[in-house]
């Protein structure tokens, strides 16, 4: 026994130094400096499997066994152990060692300075093997390594605090790349962080120093703040900081977070709302800038549209008729152009509304047929319908939405084929208390479709000839608009053809039902090629007892209405201003046709006015005539008391329908019902 030994025997006692070297556990003994080894156990060759011998010659060998993975940790912690040698200081390290068999033990090193007096006088441990006894602990410790690797190496700042909130337990070393403050400063001062913190969103309550003892909803498992930072170079980040309560069984015993500087996320979102906003101010000012168009358009196509359909009623030689009726037919072509162009730039901003009304689709559909039997009859052509009995009389649905549908399936149908029929059939695929699902089929015996063609004979400006080799007129919207308008109402579209034997357009549309509808049996239905004269509607109309007042400024169209309606017989007076209106409305009028762009006050203004007037006891019919053919600007024309909406320019029929609703139904206290109807 060396004569140090002797001394730490002596030291010890006999009795603390028998157990000491019978002990399971390493005891060991390090001088001051903790280079020199005073003592240890004999357990070290057992759980080392290395000599005791060895290591007091060289005091470093018990670490070459550490395994390199923990080495570094290792020392640093020993280093903090020599630097903290306070009295009552313990100091637990665990690593892991390799033996010479090549087995892995868990070791815990309990160390702690010995003092005599105020003065260090050495250094005294204890290693025991957990391998076996605390192998979860070891985990544990194991992972929160793990997790310490990787806190350390993230960009966002980790961060540890106690349960008021007022101690910095952890901070992770991003701390200083994204505040750029050193870690120390926050340790020192741990409301530090909040000085960088823009007062503004201080102020606004973005975050607040006090958080941690307003989280006092603890159930609450995380809370997240956003907020910005002025770093000391002056340069501003967005900060997300998201953090949660650390409880033990119930008790907060602090709190951790990871604070991310989400500067360019930030930054990105703003472009991309300012983005939005921009397109979204520019789609507005495209709608606007179209209803004004259709205004601008529509006004002088009233005018060609309306002289053609007078004139056409004056006597006229055949080939008179003929040229008359080329100007009309091309008015009406550059309707349903402009029609198209309107749908298509509403159907892009989402401005299309759909409205719910009874449709009598059998009386529709045939009505529709009877229209375009003179487009077909000029081809020779067939036009058959086939509608299934056991089609609903009344769905619910939009009715103008429905025919424009399929007008534009019939005219392409009409205009793709050169002999043979179009056929038009309506079948109900399903139905129940509520609802049917009815298909439309418009079948020709026309030129067809390219196979390769038919997948995007749907899309937008999609047509099977190239510009340039130009039979039909057309912009390929048309099938697009349908399309869309179907997908909209909840139904889909379908196409099959052979190029030379014709094509089959169908539809698959849902419609609601009334609950208290019943079937009129009705059989499938042909219909015969009518002659020239009966192809315009009403020319018995005649509704000679209606006094009519138009408010309307333009000369054009005070002239054309004036004399449609004279034509069927009504009395008509002009107002072409509101003041002048107000003046005349203290008389009888059946029906009132209101322009909505006046000189002296908006047609709007001008109808409230009237209303006020009138009083509870009376309601003259107003219609409004408008180009604004928009759905907000129509639901304006019935929020102030207007009964219905003609869109310009006005058409014979259209005017004729509207007459007929209120015929004998004037102001003189006859039940009105209050109309939503909307004509084009
Ligand atoms: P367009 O205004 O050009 O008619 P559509 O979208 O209605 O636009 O139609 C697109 C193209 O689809 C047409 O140009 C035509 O080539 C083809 N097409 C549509 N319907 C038929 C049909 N019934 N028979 C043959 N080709 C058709």
């Amino acid at each position: 026994m060396s004569i140090a030994l002797k001394k730490i025997k002596n030291k010890l006692g006999p009795y603390f130094y028998k157990l000491a070297e019978k002990s399971q556990d390493v005891f060991w003994i390090r001088s001051p400096c903790f280079q020199r080894l005073l003592y240890v156990s004999p357990a070290y060759e057992k759980i080392w499997g290395r000599d005791c011998e060895a290591l007091y010659n060289n005091p470093a060998d018990w670490i070459n066994a550490v395994v390199p993975e923990d080495r570094d940790h290792l020392r640093q912690q020993l280093m903090e152990f020599q630097a903290n040698t306070a009295v009552g200081d313990v100091h637990i390290a665990n690593y892991r060692i390799i033996d010479k068999a090549g087995n892995i033990h868990w070791i815990r090193d309990i160390a702690l300075p010995i003092h005599e007096g105020t003065s260090c006088i050495g250094y005294a441990g204890i290693a025991q093997n957990i391998t076996e006894a605390k192998p979860v602990a070891n985990e544990i410790n194991d992972i929160s390594q793990f997790f310490k690797f990787f806190v350390e190496k993230i960009s966002g700042v980790f961060w540890v605090k106690d349960s008021e909130g007022k101690k910095q337990i952890y901070i992770s070393p991003a701390y200083e790349e994204v505040w750029g403050r050193t870690c120390e400063s926050l340790y020192k001062d741990p409301s530090s962080w909040f000085d960088a913190v823009l007062a503004e969103d201080a102020e606004n309550g973005k975050v607040d120093l006090n958080c941690f003892e307003k989280n006092c909803d603890y159930q609450k498992q995380t809370f997240q703040y956003r907020f910005r930072i002025r770093r000391p170079d002056g340069s501003i980040r967005w900060i997300k900081d998201t953090h949660f309560p650390i409880k033990d069984k119930e008790k907060l015993i602090g709190f951790a977070g990871i604070a991310e500087d989400v500067t360019e996320d930030a930054l990105l979102e703003k472009e991309l709302r300012e983005a939005k906003e921009n397109a979204e101010k520019a789609n507005r000012a495209k709608s606007d800038f179209l209803a004004m168009m259709s205004h601008e358009l529509r006004t002088p196509l009233n005018a060609i549209l309306g002289m053609t359909q007078i004139l056409k009623t004056s006597d006229l030689t055949d080939e008179q008729f003929d040229q008359i009726e080329v100007i009309s037919q091309s008015g009406q072509n550059l309707l349903s152009l402009l029609n198209d162009l309107l749908d298509f730039a509403k159907l892009e901003v989402g401005k299309l509304s759909f409205s719910k009304e009874n449709i009598n689709l059998r009386d529709l559909v045939e009505r529709l047929i009877n229209d375009m039997l003179p487009q077909a009859h000029e081809k020779s052509l067939e036009l058959r319908l086939n509608y299934a009995y056991n089609i609903p009389p009344i769905v619910i649905g939009d009715e103008k939405r429905i025919r424009q549908i399929l007008v534009n399936l019939i005219s392409n149908a009409i205009k793709f084929t050169g002999n043979g029929h179009v056929q038009i059939t309506v079948t109900c695929l399903q139905r129940n208390y509520k609802e049917a699902t009815l298909c439309f089929t418009i079948e020709d015996t026309g030129i067809g479709i390219e196979k390769s063609k038919l997948d995007t004979i749907f899309n937008r400006f999609q047509q099977v000839n190239s510009v340039y080799q130009r039979k039909h007129d057309g912009v390929g919207l048309g099938l697009s608009i349908v399309k869309e308008l179907v997908e909209k109402m909840g139904g889909s579209t379908a196409v099959t053809s052979e190029v030379g034997v014709g094509s089959q357009f169908s539809c698959i549309i849902p419609f609601q039902l009334q609950h208290t509808s019943v079937d009129a049996q009705s059989n499938p239905v042909e219909i015969a090629i009518p002659t020239r004269e009966s192809c315009s509607e009403n020319t018995d109309a005649d509704f000679h007892n209606m006094d009519i007042l138009i408010v309307e400024d333009n000369l054009i169209n005070q002239k054309i209405s004036k004399i449609l309606l004279e034509q069927v017989g009504c009395k008509v007076d002009i107002a072409d201003c509101a003041k002048a209106a107000f003046q005349k409305v203290g008389n009888h009028y059946d029906v009132i046709f209101m322009d909505i762009g006046l000189p002296d006050m908006d047609g709007f203004e001008a109808v409230e006015h009237i209303r006020r007037r009138e009083g509870p006891e009376r309601h003259t019919p107003i219609v409004a005539m408008t180009a604004h053919v928009f759905a907000h600007d129509r639901q304006r024309c019935f929020d102030v008391g207007m009964d219905e909406v003609i869109a310009k320019p006005i058409m014979r029929d259209d005017l004729i329908s509207i007459l007929r609703r209120w015929s004998g139904r004037g102001s003189s206290g006859l039940p009105i019902v209050r109309g939503r109807r909307v004509l084009s």
